[in-house]
């Protein structure tokens, strides 16, 4: 039985300034092979993924546009954000804006509790200031430019000039909470994974920490603060607010008390945000802090890390058009170690496809059903006594779907799949071995053709079960192809956890057709 236990995971809300590439569905698929996993073991699952609106840069977009910022987000949502979801089928339980009047009314309760316990204060603030980062940058990320910006002042991460800004500004006292958070990540060490990306963090947070300045007056595309509403709030205290006020922060107790604490995936460059000043704004509320915080990975394109502004940028849709969803999701899935850089190349996603997808999982599904119509008039048969080579591909079974499962649990969703994957090679080297083909020419060897393609059958069972987090198109094709009657996603029937039992598929099941899950595809 399924234990019931609340798995809340976040995606970042993306700024809807970009438009999206591989790198952003890259988190998304991520995210949602992670809760459609505990979603199908039974667990509270919550995916929650959304767009951050606010800031200078998408006002400042706007403008160029000529759109008003409300119009040009509301546009950027509707036609490149919500359709990336359906384009790598995404099966997220909400979606959040940061312009949602629940989202601002909810940040405003924030910061008014923080205000009333003392953590914020007024003061002259005057810095560096990048509109790509929208941040004050430290001193560690400020460098000085070269060629067209000789002479001026660049950010680190964007090379482009940063601006002088002089405000009187609010500030979160965010000094004060550095050895909370330092305890944090020591009586927590998993609350920063993977292992590099904690150690970056506990060593800028040893260094000592700056106050937060929390507001900006010189423009208005913001949160407004309520007890000054000439000032709107800091975008990215705006943002990490989200995954509170989604739900229900100040207003919906029931269902923040029953999904919080958060689990959090990000991008490597905003670990810093989620693991300092995130967990100190929840500490200086009186909450508790995220279960964890898991920064991923760079996708590198021909080496350097993808984006629009360096024209490496792809667009999802350009690998699923060809390869489907279930290609792209798989790859990036198996291809790349969850949480360190990985390269994406045309030649190896075709090559995986072929190999892995379309000849491995793919071939094999199509030839135990045909067998199954063929040498049993389509009805899945009796085992009759099962030899050495039945009970290793069992035990193959048990261990893969155990293993995977401890995986998932850890976030190598890698792997996982590779543990599954496991199935797959077994399965073909038994089915190579064992020739039903050639049993079937003799009489005397019925019984054992039956218990070789129950053996195959049921372990095609597994992998739709183990696999659907993954393929989310291909698996309830194979689930129906082999005659279950309750859907794949119907619980408690298929609970993932005990997908690894032997002997769920029913002897006397009738399979059905089975379309070719992943066609031949042309040179690219
Ligand atoms: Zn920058």
């Amino acid at each position: 039985m399924p234990d019931g236990r609340s798995f809340y995971l976040t995606t970042p809300i993306f700024y809807v300034n970009d438009v999206p590439h591989i790198g952003h569905a890259y988190t998304e698929v991520a995210a949602d092979v992670m809760t459609r996993w505990h979603r199908q073991a039974g667990d509270d699952t919550w995916l929650l993924t959304g767009t951050d609106e606010h800031g200078q840069k998408i006002l400042r977009t706007a403008t160029a546009n000529g759109a008003s910022p409300k119009e040009w987000t509301d546009r950027l949502v509707e036609t490149a954000w919500k359709p990336l979801l359906e384009t790598i089928d995404i099966a997220n339980d909400d979606f959040i804006r940061t312009t949602d009047e629940r989202h601002e009314r909810r940040v405003k309760l924030f910061i008014e509790k923080l205000r009333e316990a003392g953590h914020i204060y007024e003061a002259e603030y005057e810095g560096l200031y990048c509109v790509g980062c929208e941040e004050f940058k430290p001193e560690s990320e400020i460098v000085e430019g070269a060629g067209e910006y000789a002479g001026q002042k660049v950010c680190a991460i964007h090379g482009r000039p940063l601006e002088l800004l002089q405000e009187k500004n609010y500030f979160f006292r965010m000094s004060a909470f550095q050895q909370q958070l330092l305890d944090l990540y020591k009586s927590q060490p998993d609350f920063v994974q993977p292992e590099s990306a904690r150690n970056e963090v506990v060593a800028f947070v040893s260094q000592g920490l700056n106050d937060l300045s929390i507001s900006r007056s010189s423009f208005d595309w913001g949160i407004p603060i309520p007890w000054d509403e000439k000032h709107v709030l800091y975008v990215w205290v705006d943002a990490l607010l989200n995954y509170a006020t989604a739900i229900g922060y100040g207003e919906d107790d029931e269902q923040f008390q029953r999904r919080w604490p958060a689990r959090h995936i990000v991008g490597k460059d905003i670990l810093r945000f989620h693991a300092v000043i995130w967990p100190a704004m929840l500490l200086a509320a009186g909450l508790p802090v995220p279960a964890g915080v898991f920064g991923h990975g760079w996708l590198l394109v021909g080496g350097e890390k993808m984006s629009k502004s360096k024209l490496t940028g792809i667009a999802p849709n350009e690998i699923t058009d060809t390869f489907g969803s279930d290609a792209f999701r798989y790859y990036f899935m198996r291809a790349i170690s969850f949480g360190q850089d990985g390269s994406f190349s045309w030649e190896d996603l075709a090559a995986r496809y072929q190999a892995e997808l379309a000849n491995g999982f793919g071939n094999l599904a199509s030839r135990v059903i045909a067998m199954v119509k063929r040498y049993f008039d389509g009805v899945v048969p009796q085992p009759v006594a099962d030899e050495a080579a039945d009970l290793a591909v069992q035990t193959t079974v048990g261990a893969a779907a155990l293993e995977a499962d401890a995986a998932m649990e850890r976030f190598a969703i890698h792997d996982a799949l590779a543990a599954v994957w496991k199935i797959v090679d077994a399965l073909n080297g038994y089915i190579t071995e064992q020739e039903p083909w050639a049993l079937a020419k003799d009489e005397a060897t019925r019984d054992r053709l039956a218990t070789v393609l129950y053996t195959a059958t049921e372990g095609l069972r597994a992998l739709a079960v183990l696999l659907s987090p993954v393929l989310t198109k291909a698996t309830p094709k194979l689930w129906s192809a082999l005659g279950v009657e309750d859907s794949l996603g119907a619980l408690p029937e298929q609970p993932l956890r005990a997908a690894g039992e032997w002997g769920q598929l029913k002897p006397g099941t009738v399979v059905g057709e089975l379309e070719p899950l992943f066609p031949r595809i042309e040179a690219v």
